[in-house]
């Protein structure tokens, strides 16, 4: 059914209301109408295994999380001025999750809410600008958070207090990885460099699985010389967790718990909610007094009842379901099932992964690992013709992404891999 007449006024109707570069998925973008567990359905009927979705964290409509939802929306939402337990009880539950000097909490609508939040707390409490994050990073779209951004540049040009440094890679550049130094030399040589520019560090902030960067291979420790290259030099460490966090690695809740350090500041989105926006930073009450002194600040919805009661819902769910077991397992599964596929076809470079995040980065040459971000484009819409939804991302566009609902089995991840095994045969003949 695809570039039916129906489908085509659908993309131009949304082009001339939304705009004409508003983003969509696919050469033939998707018509979703329906959500069930792993499963989504599109407008004919058809469905397609979510092999993507991070923001269904624990089931597209779980109806643990909708009754909750209903149930708070039929009851009682308002702007969050007045007094409620709701957000009191889910910011103990939440917390409780972390290292024990991180307390304290402000909920916000999105991630990048929350990441612009991170960096004027890092600002407030250190009383400098100058902010360190990698350069192949993405942190939100507020005007603040845009200036991390080296996909899209901020208009007007970097800001002057912002340094980039080089994101690890684990598949062109082994070596560097090898324990962290060459990286935190990278951050100290930023501080020297925004030092001699006359500013101060307010901090660093980083996604401990480096997911937007391609989240390569990370021995362990690999962060604590930055880390401890920015606290020397007075800075906050920031962990962004969106796409990590919720137990998304199988191995621990959250990803910089898995890197082995403790940040100053954790934000938090995407699977907050399942879906429903809410999201958070964390961080110790110190810091949060800091901020909230040098800023009045106010989010009418952040932390509303509906959120709260769905955020609560959500921790019910990975509970109940031991869904953080269940990525371990199933995450340990894939990536076996993957690998053997680099033995079949020579685009795969590299597989590598956590718990239900994983993927392949794609080369036109293993020699010189030259990038092949046109055969991941290409290796993602075969697939999504054939049901089943992942994307790409990485330095090069190169890194096929696979990171579904929570509850994803094993029999799901056989009918994942397996159809990535026929789409990369199909590929390869046609693209070598
Ligand atoms: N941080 C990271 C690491 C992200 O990947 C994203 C979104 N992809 C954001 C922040 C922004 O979150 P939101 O879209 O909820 O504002």
């Amino acid at each position: 059914a695809h570039g039916t007449q129906a489908e085509e006024t659908l993309i131009g109707r949304r082009g001339r209301l939304l705009g004409a570069k508003s983003q969509l998925f696919y050469d033939e973008p998707v018509h979703l109408v329906r959500g069930e567990g792993v499963w989504l359905y599109d407008a004919d009927g058809r469905q397609y295994l979510d092999a993507y979705n991070n923001v269904a964290h624990v089931g597209h409509c779980h109806p643990h999380v909708v009754e909750a939802l209903c149930r708070q929306a039929s009851l009682l939402n308002t702007h969050t001025r007045y007094l409620h337990t709701a957000i009191l009880d889910y910011v103990e539950r939440l917390t409780a999750t972390f290292d024990a000097s991180l307390t304290t909490a402000i909920l916000t609508c999105t991630g990048s809410e929350a990441n612009d939040i991170a960096l004027r707390m890092a600002q407030a409490t250190s009383g400098q600008m100058g902010i360190i994050a990698t350069d192949a990073t993405y942190h939100g779209n507020t005007t603040a958070v845009s200036q991390l951004s080296t996909r899209m540049p901020p208009v007007g040009g970097r800001a002057p207090y912002v340094r980039l440094v080089p994101a690890p890679d684990s598949f062109r550049h082994p070596d560097a990885m090898a324990d962290g130094k060459a990286f935190g030399d990278a951050v100290r040589e930023a501080i020297a460099s925004l030092a001699k520019d006359g500013i101060g560090l307010s901090g660093m902030i980083l996604c401990p699985l480096l997911a937007n960067e391609g989240f390569p291979t990370l021995p362990s420790g690999f962060f604590d010389d930055a880390v401890a290259a920015v606290r020397e030099a007075g800075g906050l460490v920031i962990a962004d967790e969106v796409q990590p966090g919720f137990g998304r690695t199988g191995s621990h809740f959250w990803g910089h718990q898995r890197a082995g350090f403790v940040p100053d500041v954790v934000t938090m989105g995407k699977p907050m909610g399942n879906g429903h926006p809410v999201a958070a930073v964390v961080t110790t009450s110190e810091i949060l007094a800091t901020f909230r002194n040098a800023f009045r600040y106010f989010n009418t919805f952040g932390g509303n009842p509906v959120s709260c009661a769905v955020a609560n819902a959500v921790l019910d769910v990975l509970e109940d379901e031991n869904l953080v077991a269940n990525a371990r397992d199933v995450g340990i599964y894939a990536l076996s099932l993957l690998r053997p596929l680099a033995d079949r076809h020579d685009c795969i470079g590299e597989v590598r992964g956590a718990g239900l995040f994983f993927g392949a980065e794609l080369v036109h040459d293993r020699e010189t690992r030259e990038p092949a971000p046109d055969i991941a484009g290409r290796v993602i819409n075969a697939m999504r013709d054939r049901g089943v939804l992942m994307g790409k991302t990485g330095i090069h566009g190169n890194v096929l992404k696979i990171r579904p609902p929570m509850p994803f089995s094993r029999a799901h991840a056989e009918l994942l891999i397996g159809t990535l095994d026929e789409v990369l045969g199909g590929v390869g003949g046609v693209m070598a």
